[in-house]
């Protein structure tokens, strides 16, 4: 891929929150910026130079993105792997179609997890009646997955029976899916890599999530937030993940820690990830830098972590903590306290379950975060504790 200097435009399919700090970054460097997003309103038209309101798979919206931009990337997992294809016959495209297509599909991604020899969740494919009658009882209880389309927790079931197993099966219209045994979860974790053309890799340090209702809502990342050699499997798996598919772009790793310690990987996200908003303020590159600069060919440099950090993801719901009128939530209160950055995405109407924006707190110290992050939390009408 050729260097694609900052005077140039760079593109993005998608148009919400993660397309939207992308652009912040692009536009900082002093490139133009390009958004294909069929919402006229999307979080990162409303702050890009051009765009391009039409259907992801429109042939001439993309025709006319690839006019515009010298170098195109994405924002969400579910753009169709075609449109890349068909961008990357006129532009430089990172990350590539075939690597967006394998983290679309759980079979496909799974397949490539115990190619990287990366162990996951004991897991059966059910694509016919035949696969639904051959699961092995061990993986009940367990959880269902579609194989294709969910995100934040969405196309999924718990089933604890044969018979639960079957109508669930059934309820999700026969699609494939996988069934992956329930695990005793003792926390979550994610890496993020960002690898270069030429096979140059860097990374974050590894992440503590915490999810309610199958939603990240908190990130932690300091050094006492996991044992120091679980974060060494973490990343070095995340690695093993990128280095396999020959990636180009900024990845992210889900992992799950068990009780007994052993990691398994949950799934990847081939863009920046929620879990790495910390990096807006706690590090000296941001994962959209990186994105930028594995899209653009430059150099990367390993980010430096220079502040401990806690992530808070703002929903909706913190608009309705009164009632049923949204009513904004307290931030100059919130602003008050020390080491506190707010990100909102510009997204007009707050709804129950939407990410409206993410709170960072910062910090040399994790005792001093963390009690900063219970306190705006407090403000909000987060839970307290935030850790579980
Ligand atoms: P997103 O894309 O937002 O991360 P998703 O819809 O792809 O979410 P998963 O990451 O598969 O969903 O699962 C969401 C959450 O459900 C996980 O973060 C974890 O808390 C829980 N979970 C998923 N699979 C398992 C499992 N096999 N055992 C225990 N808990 C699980
Ligand atoms: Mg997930």
């Amino acid at each position: 891929m050729s260097v694609v200097l900052p005077g140039a435009t760079l593109g993005v399919v998608g148009g919400g929150q993660l397309g939207r700090m992308f652009v912040h970054a692009a536009q900082s460097m002093g490139y133009f910026t390009a958004v294909l997003d069929p919402d006229a309103d999307s979080p990162a038209g409303r702050v890009s130079h051009h765009h391009i309101h039409t259907d992801y798979a429109d042939v001439d919206g993309l025709a006319r993105l690839a006019g515009l931009a010298d170098a195109v990337t994405t924002e969400f997992e579910n753009v169709p792997a075609p449109s890349l294809e068909h961008l990357a016959v006129a532009r430089p495209v990172a990350p590539a179609a075939q690597a967006v297509a394998i983290a679309q599909d759980r079979i496909r991604e799974k397949a490539h997890f115990v190619a990287c020899g990366v162990e996951c969740a004991p897991y059966a494919v059910i694509e016919s009646e035949a696969q639904l009658a051959a699961v092995p009882a061990d993986l009940l209880p367990g959880i269902l997955k579609t194989a294709r389309l969910g995100y934040d927790g969405k196309g999924q079931r718990r089933v604890s029976t044969r018979a639960e197993l079957e109508s669930a099966w059934a309820d999700a219209s026969g699609v494939p899916c996988v069934l992956e045994k329930l695990l005793g979860l003792d926390f979550e974790c994610s890496v993020i890599v960002a690898r270069g053309a030429d096979g140059q890799m860097v990374n974050f340090p590894a992440q503590r999530n915490l999810h309610r209702d199958g939603i990240l809502a908190v990130t932690e990342v300091h050094p006492r937030s996991m044992p120091e050699a679980t974060a060494r499997r973490a990343v070095s798996a995340a690695r093993s993940v990128a280095e396999g598919l020959g990636y180009v772009g900024v990845l992210c790793v889900e992992f799950f820690v068990l009780g007994d310690g052993r990691l398994v990987v949950n799934e990847m996200a081939p863009r920046p990830h929620n879990s790495g908003h910390w990096t807006l303020d706690g590090s000296d590159v941001s994962q959209f830098e990186l994105q930028v600069r594995t899209l653009a060919g430059l150099p990367l440099n390993p980010p430096r972590q220079h502040s401990v950090a806690i992530m808070l993801n703002l929903l909706g719901d913190l608009w309705f903590v009164d009632g049923d009128t949204p009513e904004p939530p307290r931030w100059a209160d919130v602003l008050a306290l020390p080491g506190t950055h707010l990100h909102l995405y510009g997204k007009t109407e707050a709804r129950r379950g939407r990410k409206m924006g993410h709170l960072n707190i910062t910090g040399e110290d994790i005792d001093a975060v963390r009690s900063t992050a219970d306190f705006a939390a407090a403000l909000l009408g987060l839970p307290i504790p935030l850790s579980e």
